[in-house]
């Protein structure tokens, strides 16, 4: 993961409720959900929150599957291709007649400086 300075959009810093990391600049952990400031300018940055990219779907065993184990696995590349970080996000069990709820989704907010650094 690339490290950015301290005030540059990209900056990041430790959620103190859950201990992600998350963006210097929010205002509420995307995480745990938990306010962690209050924020003056939350309506502007919500009017310039978009959500350009969301995924959903569901994968079921029905009663007669063998139980299967799952590994969610998340990887970031930049534009040559080439990867910038590469997680598992979590893993897991579908037994039979189970079923489970994948969703991923990418906000994205304007920070209004043209040709600032990138993260
Ligand atoms: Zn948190």
């Amino acid at each position: 993961m690339t490290v950015v300075r301290k005030g540059l959009p990209g900056a990041t810093r430790t959620c103190p409720h859950c201990r992600a990391t998350i963006l210097e600049s929010s205002a509420r952990c995307p995480q745990c959900l938990k306010h962690l400031r209050v924020d003056p300018d939350a309506a502007s940055r919500a009017a310039s929150t978009q959500v350009p990219f969301k995924v959903e779907g569901t994968i079921k065993r029905t009663a007669g599957d063998d139980p299967a184990e799952y590994a969610i696995v998340l990887v970031l590349r930049d534009e040559r291709g080439q990867e910038v970080s590469r997680q598992v996000m979590g893993v897991g069990a579908l037994l039979p007649g189970t079923e489970r709820t994948f969703a991923l989704s990418v906000e994205l907010t304007s920070t209004g400086r043209a040709g600032a650094a990138r993260g």
